[in-house]
């Protein structure tokens, strides 16, 4: 039995070594270009693969690759592309194909291009895209030896994603730097005033103003986190309406009372005209109010008036908070909205750039719409509306 085995092991191991010199010539045999198709042994019987077919798996891989897949000539003309790449660059394949790859690189990046198309490289630059819009890519260029004749391959890597994510960190970055700022400003004068208030010997008048002077930076405090809460409560769906009747009046003179430091110190004048009772979220109207007429207040000149005013239309009520201050440009007007956008007009006067989106969010909550009507230098006036109906459930009484 041991004897007959041993035989087998023999036979196995000859057949194995003849099955290895088939397969070595067969490579060689390919490689001379000799043979131009394959019959392959698979559990399924035998199957015939072309070289041609070969070819084409590649090319698959190549057309499905999330990379741009680009071989030039030496002079930089596209000989090959693949679908992805004509993606990217927005024009048809078959306008890519035999155009000039320096046709898509911004001029500044021309030379690195060129460097790298005589000694390989790799380097970030924008491909300039058939809307005249650029893309972010990450080029790995490397030269090749075909049959002699020489190619250079690009693999091309949009870098969009990645640039948003970095955008978003330095963003972020830069959000904290602001916001830490904000909240030191009013914490330095409420610390100030309360040392200044428990030392001996202050006389009891300076002792109420330097507390009044801490209540309103308690206020500005307040404030900022409480924009900051309503913003994270928005962007993660938890922002709750809870409606009442309530009294807008009410709400705009407790606005005005909380922004009465400022509105002192820049003899500023607020009227009231025409504010309802309404079924809404007192609080969040509150704060809706606020932020429009803490900006109201902090882009007017001394002495301007603010009114904030309320007229029913229709279904819905429209209030309005309207300055005579710096006013905002139509292109300004479009990226209000955003969550920390601050216009470049504004960087003396403090804010992080949340009123508004805090506002908006707010009011959307409730059903309503914001918008803003200004000019440059003619002031501005901050709509929104809340619907009034059976289906909010809501009322209003102007009387
Ligand atoms: P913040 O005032 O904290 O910067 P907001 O979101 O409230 O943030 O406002 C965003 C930007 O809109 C402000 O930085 C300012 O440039 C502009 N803005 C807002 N309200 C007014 C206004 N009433 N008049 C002029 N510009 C305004």
């Amino acid at each position: 039995m041991k004897i007959k085995n041993r035989t087998d092991k023999n036979g196995e191991i000859e057949d194995l070594k003849r099955r290895l010199l088939d397969a070595e010539e067969t490579l060689r045999a390919i490689q001379r270009g000799e043979v131009d198709a394959l019959v392959v042994n698979t559990g399924k019987g035998e199957q015939v693969f072309t070289l041609q077919g070969a070819d084409q798996a590649y090319r698959l891989v190549m057309e499905q690759m999330s990379e741009g897949v680009v071989t030039l000539s030496p002079e930089g003309v596209i000989l090959y592309c693949n679908q992805r790449f004509a993606d990217l660059t927005k024009t048809r394949l078959e306008k890519v194909i035999s155009s000039n790859i320096y046709n898509y690189i911004q001029s500044q990046a021309h030379d690195t291009l060129h460097q790298m198309m005589g000694q390989d490289g790799r380097a970030e630059m924008d491909l300039v895209v058939a809307d005249s819009s650029t893309v972010p890519v990450y080029l790995a260029v490397r030269r090749l030896s075909i049959n002699e004749m020489a190619i250079i391959s690009v693999i091309v890597t949009d870098l969009t994603e990645q640039k948003k994510k970095d955008q978003i960190i330095s963003l972020k970055d830069e959000f904290i730097g602001m916001v830490s700022h904000e909240l030191r400003t009013p914490l330095t004068v409420i610390m100030g005033a309360i040392y200044t208030v428990i030392a001996p010997r202050v006389p009891k008048q300076d002792k109420r103003q330097l507390l009044k002077d801490a209540l309103a930076s308690t206020e500005e405090l307040a404030n900022i986190v409480e924009n900051l809460l309503e913003l994270s409560r928005a962007q993660s769906n938890r922002l709750d309406i809870t409606k009442e009747v309530m009294d807008m009046r009410q709400a705009a003179r407790e606005v005005v009372s909380k922004l009465s430091k400022r509105i002192d110190k820049r003899r500023l004048i607020v009227e009231m005209t025409g504010l309802p009772k309404l079924t809404a979220d007192p609080l969040r109207i509150k704060r809706i109010l606020y932020n429009l007429a803490e900006n109201a207040m902090k882009y007017s000149p001394e002495g301007c008036a603010v009114t904030v005013f309320a007229r029913a239309d229709h279904d819905e009520i429209v209030v309005g908070v309207k300055d005579h201050g710096i006013g905002i440009s139509p292109q300004d007007q479009a990226k209000l909205f955003k969550p920390f956008e601050r216009l470049d007009m504004s960087p003396q006067i403090k804010g992080i750039g949340l009123g508004l989106i805090v506002a908006e969010r707010l009011v959307q909550a409730h059903g309503g719409r914001i918008w803003v009507e200004s000019a440059p230098g003619k002031g501005s006036t901050f709509y929104f509306t809340l619907p009034l109906g059976s289906a909010a459930g809501g009322q209003a009484s102007f009387k």
